[in-house]
């Protein structure tokens, strides 16, 4: 079968023939795949820069954002059968007794680093025609998102941003006092979404579902199909050709969230300045390595004080995320239809994926299909 290795130490990206994986496991499930996504991990991946090959290959399978049909699943797998669709999670635990996380089924938050994602770090992904897994780490979609439901992987960073926003928001009881929102004219919360790819923009459907003000701050300019997404969800579009990061605070008023989706640490320290008091500041994009920058961390830090801020890293996700991520999908879907088929482009065949990854994209997200 057909699948997509990367190569380190020849630094070669190619397409490999493999033998197809069997079952030999009761617990595990077999899948077709069908839709694969691509992002910036996978580019990295694919310029050497990130990802590590299992232990005793030469290569990584890569692939991690995926859609797959169950074809056969172990005698002991009781909830899913042929036909369902799923979303197979990334992150797999750690095998250490002391890691709290990974044995309590959260390994998006592993202490000892030794987990391993699959596509990515330690284990191969997804993009190939037929993959065997545990069956626990599949989330069941509904056929109803056969076309978008790849979107589930990168949704969940998003989706698990919001469930720690949401604990974070307790300790300022304005936020959630109907009385105190009734006096302030129910100001509504504003959060500013730092870039227009599909992190961004899906965790501005997030936002904007959760009642947000939500602003989003990218470098394209119009015409542009990430903009037409950003104003038919209802947020403001700002591009930061036409508005330095020093005037959004003037621009939009007191920033109660970021939410960074773009990996550029200047960019993210300079936003940083702009965030309103009591704002929490949430990052997911992993930079890349960037040249020396130089920054004033007393007033950083002076602000994070004086305003009660909070800087939040996070990285995706866990089960409640992805099934967090499905259900908002699915509103998401309903509610702007054009819109969320829009951040999907042209689809590319796996003999043409190579090329799709280290070239140009297809639309807001490339995806790659069986
Ligand atoms: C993936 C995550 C992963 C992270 C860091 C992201 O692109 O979606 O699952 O944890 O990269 O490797």
């Amino acid at each position: 079968m057909k699948a997509i290795a990367v190569f380190p130490a020849s630094r070669e990206v190619k397409l490999i023939d493999q033998e197809e994986p069997a079952i030999t496991q009761p617990n595990q499930v077999k899948l077709r795949i069908l839709d694969v996504g691509i992002c910036g991990t996978d580019k990295e991946i694919s310029t050497f820069e990130y990802g590590t090959p299992p232990a005793g290959s030469d290569y990584l399978i890569i692939g991690h954002e995926a859609l797959g049909e169950v074809v056969e699943v172990g005698d002991a797998v009781t909830h899913l059968a042929p036909g369902n669709l799923v979303v197979p999670s990334v992150r797999r635990p750690c095998p250490h007794t002391w890691c709290r996380s990974c044995r309590a089924g959260h390994q998006d938050f592993c202490e000892s680093g030794d987990f391993t994602e699959r596509g990515i770090k330690g284990a191969h992904g997804f993009l190939t025609e037929f993959v065997v897994d545990e069956a626990r780490y599949m989330n069941p979609v509904p056929h109803s998102l056969r076309g978008v439901a790849v979107l589930v992987e990168p949704l969940t960073i998003a989706e698990k941003a919001e469930h720690q926003l949401y604990a974070l928001m307790q300790r300022r009881p304005p936020w959630i006092d109907p009385a105190v929102s009734e006096r302030t004219q129910g100001r509504g919360h504003r959060a500013l979404v730092l870039g227009a790819g599909p992190v961004g923009l899906l965790g501005a459907m997030a936002l904007r579902t959760a009642e947000f003000e939500t602003f989003i701050y990218s470098r394209e300019q119009e015409p542009d199909p990430r903009i037409a997404v950003a104003k038919a969800i209802g947020a403001t579009y700002l591009s930061s050709q036409a508005l330095p990061t020093d005037q959004l605070e003037s621009r939009i008023g007191p920033i109660d969230l970021v939410y960074e989706a773009v990996g550029h640490s200047l960019l993210a320290l300079q936003v940083l300045r702009a965030l309103g008091p009591n704002g929490i500041y949430v990052l997911t994009g992993v930079p890349g390595w960037q040249t020396l920058i130089e920054a004033d961390p007393a007033a950083l830090f002076r602000d994070m004080v004086l305003k009660n801020q909070v800087v939040l890293g996070t990285v995706n996700a866990g089960p409640h995320d992805f099934s967090a991520a499905i259900a908002d999908l699915t509103t998401f879907h309903r509610r702007w239809p054009d819109a969320v088929r829009a951040l999907i482009g042209e689809r590319t065949p796996i003999e043409q994926a190579v090329e799709r990854i280290l070239g140009r994209p297809a639309g807001i997200k490339s995806v790659i299909s069986f």
